[in-house]
């Protein structure tokens, strides 16, 4: 819980413990595993079994029983500790919100214990390559199968599907092909026949692969069905607020590791006289404009949170949008700063900023883009007319 503008003396706590484990493992390692092309599992593991991983989720399966400002502060503290995990964003942010308001008891027993203590993964596709931001035109279909489903259609770009147990697809009933968007949710488990997958070559190095996936003819029990079959958008929203959420999470703590670390080179590095290159204003000054820049995506961040964990969807979903915006901003300036901030090391392997100068950028790209939340604002905030 949030009071005002000072966290709770609990999540304060949260945040340390988070930062001491996190930070055992480190940039060093995260850097080391993806240049390896190997996953974190340790970290993973070691934060689900502390806890950290489920604290959003409800006690009785299993979790801490706090908000998404709690998951956000774990995420958070993760990364400015060096060690950001995409999947938290996907796997108990989106899935266990989304299971955790509209699963069944029976749908909660079975995914929600292993998603808190990390032993079991989901996760999320929405995205398709002739849809892009455009969601109202994904075409993977559900179609009834008797008492069950089947489905058929792509997913791209999806996070980490080599390490998930299961995927939560939304799909649209197949009769409203050209209709309004009618999302509908449901688990796949990646080893469910006609469900494949093909890694996607990036050139950002990081632990979490990215998928094109590929639904032909997968049959799935009725249960698979999370929600409403006519729930539609709202249920979606129940986990792209919370996607968001920790998407500024991960952008505002990558942005606190580049500018601690640009700050000690610049208090340390010493290149005329006796004084650190700290001294010259030109150095200064863009590290000071990103510390103000980074506690105004913080604040939002903050508030964001406070309003989902308070119910209130509507205003989660405008300051929600706002955040993740500026943090993707912050987060794109201070890798850039802290990289000029090291001259030449800045580039180079050993210093391990330039990576994360591409890490930063998806930050404005997903889980939604820059100008998808320009067009929001001045759609729903603003009042003006939509341009798309
Ligand atoms: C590393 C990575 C991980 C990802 N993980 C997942 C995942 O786990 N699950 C998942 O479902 N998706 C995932 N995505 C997909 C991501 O959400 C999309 O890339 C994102 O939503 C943008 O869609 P797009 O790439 O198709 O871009 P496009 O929609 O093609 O947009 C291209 C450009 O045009 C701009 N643009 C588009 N429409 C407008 C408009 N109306 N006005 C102004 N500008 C516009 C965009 O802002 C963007 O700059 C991931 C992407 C990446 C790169």
């Amino acid at each position: 819980m949030t009071t005002g503008f000072t966290e709770s003396e609990e999540r304060r706590a949260l945040r340390e413990a988070v930062r001491a484990l996190a930070g055992k493992y480190g940039h060093g390692y995260i850097q080391e595993r993806s240049r390896r092309g190997e996953k974190i599992t340790e970290l993973w593991t070691d934060m689900g079994s502390h806890g950290f991983l489920g604290v959003n989720i409800a006690e009785e399966y299993g979790g801490g029983g706090g908000g998404i400002g709690d998951l956000a502060a774990v995420l958070e503290e993760a990364a400015a500790a060096g060690a950001p995990m995409l999947l938290m964003v996907v796997s108990p942010a989106i899935c266990g919100s989304i299971i955790g308001r509209y699963g069944t008891p029976d749908q909660k027993s079975r995914w929600l214990p292993g998603i808190a203590d990390g032993s079991f993964t989901m996760a999320f596709a929405i995205t398709e390559a002739d849809a892009g931001s455009n969601s109202h035109k994904i075409t993977t279909t559900a179609a009834r199968d008797g008492d069950g489903w089947v489905l058929n259609g792509q997913k791209t770009f999806i996070s980490g599907v080599d390490e998930a147990e299961a995927v939560l697809v939304v799909a649209r009933t197949a009769d409203e092909r050209t209709g309004r968007l009618k999302p509908c949710l449901f688990v796949v488990p990646t080893d469910a026949a006609g469900f494949t997958r093909t890694p996607i070559p990036m050139t950002m190095q990081m632990p979490e692969k990215q998928f094109t996936l590929f639904l032909d003819d997968v049959h799935l029990p009725s249960q698979a069905l999370v929600g409403d079959e006519d729930g539609g958008l709202v249920q979606l929203f129940a986990g792209l607020n919370p996607e968001r959420i920790m998407g500024a999470a991960l952008s505002n703590g990558m942005a606190r590791y580049a500018l601690d670390k640009a700050v000690a080179y610049a208090r340390d590095r010493s290149v005329w006289r006796d004084a650190p290159i700290g001294a010259h204003q030109g150095i200064a000054h863009p590290l000071a404009k990103v510390k103000i820049e980074l506690e105004q995506s913080r604040l939002l961040q903050q508030k964001a949170a406070a309003l989902y964990d308070e119910g209130d969807d509507i205003g989660a979903g405008e300051y929600a949008n706002m955040a993740k915006y500026a943090a993707g901003e912050v987060a794109c300036t201070a890798t850039d700063v802290a990289v000029h901030t090291h001259g030449g090391n800045g580039l180079t392997e050993e210093y391990g900023l330039a990576n994360m100068l591409l890490a930063a950028r998806l930050g404005r790209i997903a889980p939604v883009s820059r100008e998808m939340i320009l067009n929001f604002v001045a759609m729903h905030t603003l009042g003006l007319p939509k341009s798309y």
